[in-house]
């Protein structure tokens, strides 16, 4: 009878998941989404631990009380800012799991050696690949691309001997050669992601996120269980198709990502900039050039989300709107902050209303009309050398251009260098002011003076 149930379950638990992710494609539905995903969740995990499937109670119980509990408190901990790496370490557990389902199998005397050998190859990859991805964004490594000589030919000659080790396993499925496949290609992954750094880390983020998926479907399909293939294929299609959103909306390739050493350059630029000075405003002389403006285009980035200046940020909008009829849009740039949809998800927080919020594509040509663009601990997204050095780590990357507004204002604490380690030119323009300090203190300080009259 419970047999009887599962298929049913697996079916209304798959739907529930799709219809969680279609939910989570608009702001206006995430929540309800969000919320459905959960229940899925809850519904799959109860009927496989009351199917027959399982009949170790006590451990099973154990480790899904253990699990849950470190869940729930990193999910009330957790910072906005710390998600990406959040999200990396989540991967590579599921990665890990992977490996350790495969291990199972072939110790029970599976047959499954082609779904056991794609499952253990892509876990491992996704595990150490995504630890390595973790402690740079968590600063224990440095973020920087880290290379040595010979990197790559070392990468492919390991790359083929996980390779031969796939094909003898195969031939002769031997315990000892899975240990070896399972060791050699978490090696590989750790080298494959240590020459990876700057702005190409949420790329290798979102493809690792994907490998996870498969992972999951090729130990789905060895222990013949729909559902883990069901949404091992939902994780692993979402985290391509977003991978090649992020690379298209950052002018990369996929080779060039996983190649090209991104962040180990230092530009000329950089060097460069080190005699020049950039002019200085307060926040009074700022909000007596925006409430005289006509049009207000605000860039958030990074240091808006550490500094949790989105409230004052919808605050000095309505101000700017309401007191002084000025015409204020924001413009969110694909990679901004440090996860896809961080500044989208911190505005909708603010309560920003979702039609002041426009894409790079949307708004970009919009910046030669406005008086004043306001860049709110934003950094790399401006970086105009993006469009005009080619020695630069970031060329090719679409930028907000900013530099077309007649008054650029940058808010942030010093001159120094966003997550790519470029220096930016546009501190040292004509039309640009710093407003030295920390984003929500400074608008803040905004926000007084234009209520003061
Ligand atoms: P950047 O990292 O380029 O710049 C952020 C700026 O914020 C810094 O230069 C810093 O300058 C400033 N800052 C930090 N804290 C504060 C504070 N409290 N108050 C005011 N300013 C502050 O951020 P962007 O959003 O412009 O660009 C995102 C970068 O992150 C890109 O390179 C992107 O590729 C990368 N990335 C994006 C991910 C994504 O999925 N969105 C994931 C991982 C990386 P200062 O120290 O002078 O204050």
């Amino acid at each position: 009878m419970l047999s009887d149930l599962l298929p049913a379950s697996y079916a209304l638990s798959s739907a529930m998941f799709i219809l969680a992710i279609r939910g989570l494609a608009s702001p206006h539905t995430a929540r309800s989404g969000n919320l459905i995903g959960i229940l899925g969740m809850i519904l799959a995990v109860l009927a496989t631990v009351w199917s027959p499937l399982v009949s170790e109670y006590l451990c099973s119980f154990a480790a899904i009380a253990a699990g849950g509990i470190i869940g729930v408190y990193i999910a009330f901990k957790v910072k906005m800012t710390s998600l990406p790496q959040m999200i990396a370490a989540f991967n590579g557990l599921g990665g890990l799991a992977a490996v350790f389902i495969a291990l199972a199998e072939i110790l029970a005397g599976s047959t499954a050696y082609l779904d056991v050998s794609a499952g253990v190859v892509i876990g491992a990859l996704a595990f150490s690949g995504s630890m390595i991805a973790f402690a740079k964004l968590q600063g224990l490594v440095p973020s920087a691309a880290l290379a040595f000589r010979f990197q790559q030919q070392l990468n492919l000659l390991l790359a083929l001997a996980v390779a031969g080790l796939c094909i003898a396993f195969l031939l002769s499925p031997q315990t000892n050669i899975f240990l070896w496949l399972g060791s050699l290609a978490i090696l590989l992954g750790f080298l494959l992601v240590l020459p990876i750094g700057g702005a190409d880390m949420p790329i290798v983020i979102s493809i690792l996120n994907a490998c996870s998926g498969w992972a999951a479907v090729g130990i789905g399909f060895s222990l013949n269980n729909v559902l883990l293939i069901i949404t091992g294929s939902i994780v692993g299609a979402s985290g391509a198709i977003l991978s090649y959103i992020m690379i298209k909306a950052m002018n990369r390739s996929l080779a060039g990502v996983l190649f090209s050493n991104f962040g180990s350059r230092k530009t000329a630029a950089a060097a460069a900039g080190e005699n020049k000075t950039a002019r200085a405003g307060s926040p009074q002389d700022a909000a007596y050039i925006m409430e005289n403006a006509n049009k207000i285009i605000i860039v958030p980035g990074y240091g808006m989300a550490v500094a949790q200046a989105q409230h004052v940020l919808r605050e000095m909008a309505r101000d700017l709107r309401t007191l002084y009829d000025v015409e204020v849009k924001f413009a969110i740039h694909p990679v901004a902050g440090r996860m896809p949809g961080h500044m989208n998800v911190l505005l909708a927080e603010a309560g920003v209303p979702y039609e002041d919020v426009f894409a790079l594509e949307d708004i970009n040509r919009e910046f030669a009309s406005a008086d004043v663009a306001y860049v709110i601990g934003a950094n790399d997204i401006t970086n105009p050398l993006a469009k005009n050095d080619a020695s630069s780590p970031i060329f090719g990357m679409p930028v907000l251009d900013v530099e077309k507004a007649k008054t650029v204002f940058f808010v942030k604490r010093s001159l120094g260098s966003g997550y790519a380690g470029v220096e930016n030119p546009l501190f040292f323009a004509e039309n640009t002011i710093m407003l030295y300090g920390d984003a929500k203190q400074v608008t803040e300080e905004i926000v007084s003076a234009l209520e003061k009259k």
